[in-house]
């Protein structure tokens, strides 16, 4: 009796499920004890887009090296010819799933092709090179990046809530607004918040943005690799989100030309030692490295984002490496607070919102550290 062959699993004789009549009771259908759903996702050819598919592991699953690598059709997704199309899913991190529930999980994979090697797509591989580094382990970088995105009408691909074919009035009243003439989709970003509080992301909050309909919340600080692991993670959860509310997010850095703010993905960062007593010091010669290097972070800080760094709208102009305390104007801010304590973290103000968390973050590393 019980036995799994016998296809009643660990629920036994009686499950105590009193019986489905619709599809929101069937998904919410305990599941046996003994198979725990993982949904691998992975990031596609785009470089943008995450992918994700599920498999039942017969198992209750405690930590990422107990799940199999698994594959995916490479030809479909950009990532492979047709000749040759398996691309192999390897297991990397993992989180609750919020949309299953129980012991159901996500799982935050690398891409590689059948001999072991890294697709290009898969950014990851480099980054955890990086972080392995014993010169920035050693030193425990730590990051919150704010991601910002536009919500928009999936029938119009306009923000959601602007008048039809029409602008809403100039910005100034919408940041960190209430009122049903400056908000829309609120429920979105607070079902997201949920959501990555569920997963055991290190969401650290949320806000309304400068243009209505656009919104920011912050991960961190993650240390190392854990940054870009969680960073897709919230994207993926903030894509299924806005699937089911029929709404499409924009990570485009100006999804609206014009006197309207572009999306961004200010990075702050630290190390030991710049969190340690006399810090600043470290954090000044931190920035004259990245000022040294100003061209080449640009160009890994996301498609587009010329469109955005114009100078205007709290940017600083792509052109020109500048820093500055409070400066919101400056590719690089130090806050009051550090310069008052002498020690603390840094906001690099020039990722883009589309930017690749897994380059940015070991790009910033790289470039201070080693
Ligand atoms: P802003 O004032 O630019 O809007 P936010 O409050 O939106 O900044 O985001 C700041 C982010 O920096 C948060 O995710 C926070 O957890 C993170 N953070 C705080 N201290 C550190 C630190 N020492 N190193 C790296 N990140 C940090
Ligand atoms: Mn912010
Ligand atoms: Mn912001
Ligand atoms: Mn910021």
């Amino acid at each position: 009796m019980g036995s799994t062959g016998n296809g009643i699993g660990s629920f036994g004789v009686s499950s105590g499920h009193t019986g489905a009549t619709s599809i929101e009771e069937l998904l919410k259908m305990p599941t046996p004890q003994d198979s725990t759903i993982v949904e691998y996702i992975w990031i596609d050819g785009t470089m943008e887009n995450c992918r994700s598919k599920a498999r039942t592991v017969c198992k209750q699953v405690t930590s990422v090296d107990q799940l199999s690598k698994w594959n995916f059709d490479g030809s479909s997704t950009g990532q492979a010819p047709g000749e040759d199309s398996e691309v192999i899913l390897v297991p990397r991190s993992i989180y609750r799933d919020p949309f299953r529930g129980g012991q159901h999980l996500l799982c935050m994979c690398e891409c590689e092709d059948p001999h072991g090697n890294p697709l290009p797509s898969n950014t990851r591989a480099n980054a955890a090179k990086i972080f392995s580094d014993p010169k920035v382990d050693g030193e425990v970088p730590w990051y919150g990046i704010e991601q910002e995105y536009a919500l928009l009408d999936a029938k119009t691909n306009w923000p959601l809530g602007w008048p039809e074919q029409g602008f809403p009035g100039p910005q100034g009243p919408y940041y960190c607004a209430v009122g049903a003439n400056k908000i829309s989709g609120r429920e979105i970003c607070d079902a997201h918040f949920k959501a990555c509080l569920y997963a055991g992301l290190q969401i650290s909050g949320t806000n309304g943005e400068v243009m209505p309909s656009q919104w920011e919340y912050q991960i961190g600080p993650c240390e190392g690799i854990s940054s870009g692991d969680q960073m897709w993670i919230s994207r993926y959860l903030l894509e299924r989100i806005c699937e089911m509310a029929g709404v499409v997010v924009s990570l485009d850095p100006k999804p609206i030309p014009g006197d309207w703010n572009g999306s961004g993905a200010h990075v702050n960062y630290s190390t030991e030692s710049m969190r340690a007593d006399g810090g600043l010091a470290v954090i000044k010669k931190a920035i004259g490295k990245l000022e040294a290097k100003h061209e080449e972070h640009i160009k890994a800080y996301g498609e587009g984002n010329e469109r955005r760094l114009t100078g205007a709208h709290e940017t600083a102009s792509i052109d020109a490496f500048s820093w500055g305390v409070a400066n919101r104007g400056a590719s690089v801010r130090v806050g009051r607070e550090v310069e008052r304590e002498g020690k603390g973290y840094f906001e690099d103000r020039r990722p883009a919102s589309n930017m690749d968390p897994y380059v940015v973050t070991s790009l910033i590393a790289k470039t201070t550290l080693l």
